[in-house]
């Protein structure tokens, strides 16, 4: 077969970075020494070349999209030890995994006390979403609040709105840690009722409904942003202790048998 001349691969590459193709650049000649070993055909080697390309994209998109989510650390649904927290149903939150929720505009709730797993699951939820397509963002509550009311008299104050409506989740972490002022409870409804029915929330906090007036200050305001979370939303509640007070417990437990067990092997000196 005749190959290309060294002049005409500058001008393909240079094709190629005018494509914005750069993993068919990247890989070409390689999969084209493989395919003339195998073979193949020419319309086999353009498609494996773009099946290349069009990964490399994805994975590139997700990452991008993994950023913008702005999560605080990284975890996945993988390290999530489900056995040490029975109140929350694996078969669910694998279900929400799928992503089928933020197509039909529902929430997620997760109320539970401190460090029961609450924001672990919320941001494996969400990088969830991240690798299958969807615009995200993470939010500890009050960091929101504290932005909205910032950007209130200025420009910023769109352009920040215009963020969150392009959002197909939005994840409000920790509503509940420290109580809004009349102001950030008005901004927080604000933002509530502008996502209902357009864009899914994941809200996670550590106070049961009941307790949320001390947060949004008034009876009405709270009813109002309840009434629409709630509304088409699955709740899920991570009953019990702390996972760090569980995880030390187990460590704690591990040590004293291993040094039991070592104890034991240890040889017997006759006295
Ligand atoms: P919360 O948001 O409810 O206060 P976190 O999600 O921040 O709790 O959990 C506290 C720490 O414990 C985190 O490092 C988290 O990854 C870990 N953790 C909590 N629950 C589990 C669990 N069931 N399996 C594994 N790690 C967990
Ligand atoms: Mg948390």
């Amino acid at each position: 077969m005749k190959t290309l001349e060294a002049k005409s691969l500058v001008l393909l590459r240079h094709h190629l970075k005018a494509l914005r193709l750069p993993t068919v650049s990247a890989e070409c000649e390689k999969v084209a020494a493989q395919a003339a070993a195998d073979n193949a055909d020419h319309l086999t080697y353009l498609l494996q070349l773009l099946e290349l390309e069009l990964l490399d994209r994805e994975k590139r998109a997700a990452e991008r999209r993994l950023k913008a989510a702005r999560f605080p650390t990284i975890k996945t649904l993988d390290t999530f030890d489900f056995t040490a927290r029975p109140s929350v149903n694996k078969m669910l939150i694998s279900e929400l995994a799928r992503c089928e929720y933020i197509d039909k505009r529902e929430n997620v709730l997760m109320i539970g006390n401190p460090g029961t797993g609450k924001s672990h699951l919320a941001t494996a939820l969400a990088a969830a979403a991240c690798h299958k397509g969807y615009r995200v963002r993470f939010f500890r509550t009050t960091e929101l609040v504290t932005a909205l009311i910032e950007a209130r008299d200025e420009r910023t104050f769109l352009r920040l709105k215009g963020q969150l409506a392009k959002l197909d989740l939005l994840v409000l972490d920790e509503l509940g840690y420290v109580p809004a002022s009349k102001v950030g409870a008005e901004l927080l409804f604000d933002v509530i009722s502008t996502a209902y029915e357009r864009t899914s929330l994941i809200v996670t906090s550590n106070l049961p409904f009941e307790s949320w007036t001390e947060v949004l200050g008034s009876e009405r305001l709270t009813g109002a942003t309840l009434d629409r979370l709630t509304h088409r939303c699955r709740i899920i509640e991570t009953r019990g202790e702390s996972y760090r007070l569980i995880d030390a417990k187990t460590r704690s437990r591990r040590s004293a048998e291993r040094k039991s067990g070592q104890a034991l092997d240890e040889p017997q000196v006759a006295k």
